[in-house]
């Protein structure tokens, strides 16, 4: 088998309301997905966390030329190769982020190839289901009186959908982050887990403030409390809360996240598939973590083809740690508005009863739309 092509098609789907976190407001959504295809037909995708057109000229320019006439079956030793080749210049962001996008692919290709869904290639589920965590209640009201409201009525939503954990923004300062995490906590009820992401929002004091005033209300996890430049602010909070630490999503491949478990900087580590290295390089975070003590659970801020790959990658590892009745694993779903989640395959991954549903099909096992690809194009094909 011969790879002979390797498209990049960066996406943007405007946004009918825009909304806002602790560093800046989206008025769209942007991706790159990256379609692999071989010589004989065969075609996975795969996608890209990051800048759209800067990735998915990487993917273009400098990646694309090097896998040519490659067989795809050979993928652990192409993640080697474009590894080595880009690393004296890009060993985390933009360039690790297009291997992984090429990676996914690549593993989509291997079990089209078989016949088997993907997360059998990875030695098999531990399970048809996977609960689900609404992530959710940005901002979008400068009135933290209004947030409040809304956010009652998101937890409310989220909780009528069965979803078992619910994920709020902070960083609006900590005093409105207190009283909208009570808010929520109220809201969710019991049973229902509630986590907090400030999106490195804070600076270690701040961190340690908030997170001691939302010790009583049972945080399942804070996310990002600081900079992930800053080890040592999160050496400090995890030290001084009670609560879960939890980050990664801005940490590229096992030896960044290798750093974070040494310096046992977080509880919960967040690998991004379409970021961290793809498919081959997130099983091997995810072993250095069962070796550290630390759960994995990955972050999904993409489109319907990183949404898989995660849902794939999670299926594939056991609980952490091992029990008779193991804590819930838990995947991100992505509540806000992302057409290119809702829309871009005709077949996507199914969210029933707050879980997600593994999918069952060949490869990835979903569908990408080409009217919609093509929709949501932002100009010619890379
Ligand atoms: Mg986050």
């Amino acid at each position: 088998m011969q790879i002979r092509t390797i498209t990049a098609y960066p996406l943007r789907a405007e946004l009918r309301k825009p909304f806002r976190f602790s560093q800046w407001s989206y008025d769209h959504r942007a991706t790159t997905l990256v379609a692999v295809e071989t010589a004989d037909g065969l075609r996975g995708w795969g996608e890209a966390y990051g800048p759209a057109s800067t990735v998915a000229e990487a993917v273009r320019c400098f990646f694309a030329p090097l896998l040519a006439g490659r067989d795809p079956l050979d993928h652990e030793t192409l993640w080697h190769f474009m590894f080595a080749r880009s690393l004296d210049y890009g060993q985390k962001g933009v360039m690790v982020a297009a291997i992984s996008a090429i990676d996914i692919a690549l593993w989509d290709i291997k079990a089209r190839y078989a016949g088997l869904p993907l997360y059998r290639m990875l030695g098999g589920s531990h399970t048809e289901f996977i609960p689900g965590y609404a992530t959710g209640f940005y901002f979008d009201e400068d009135n933290p009186r209004s947030l409040a409201r809304k956010f009652t009525t998101e937890a409310e939503r989220y909780r009528a959908r069965n979803f078992r954990a619910m994920k709020l923004k902070v960083g609006l300062g900590v005093a409105i982050d207190a009283e909208l995490t009570a808010t929520v906590r109220n809201a969710a009820g019991t049973g229902v887990r509630v986590m907090i992401d400030a999106n490195h929002a804070y600076d270690a004091l701040g961190a340690i403030a908030l997170g001691r005033r939302v010790e009583p209300y049972d945080v399942a996890w804070f996310e990002e409390p600081v900079s992930p430049l800053d080890l040592d602010g999160y050496v400090e909070v995890r030290r001084a809360l009670r609560i879960p630490i939890a980050g990664g999503e801005a940490e590229y491949t096992r030896f960044g996240f290798d750093t974070l478990f040494r310096r046992r900087a977080v509880d919960y580590a967040q690998p991004d598939i379409c970021a961290c290295g793809g498919i081959t390089e997130a099983m091997k975070i995810a072993t250095l973590a069962s070796v550290a003590g630390v759960h994995v659970t990955p972050h999904v801020w993409g489109s319907a083809v990183g949404q898989a790959a995660a849902v794939h990658f999670y299926a594939a590892r056991p609980s952490h740690p091992g029990s008779l009745v193991p804590e819930d694993k838990l995947i991100e779903c992505d509540q806000t508005e992302n057409p290119l989640r809702t829309e871009i395959a005709s077949e996507a991954v199914r969210i029933d009863d707050g879980r997600v549903v593994v999918p069952q099909k060949p490869g990835l096992g979903i569908e990408i739309d080409p009217a919609a690809l093509e929709r949501f194009s932002t100009g010619s094909r890379m």
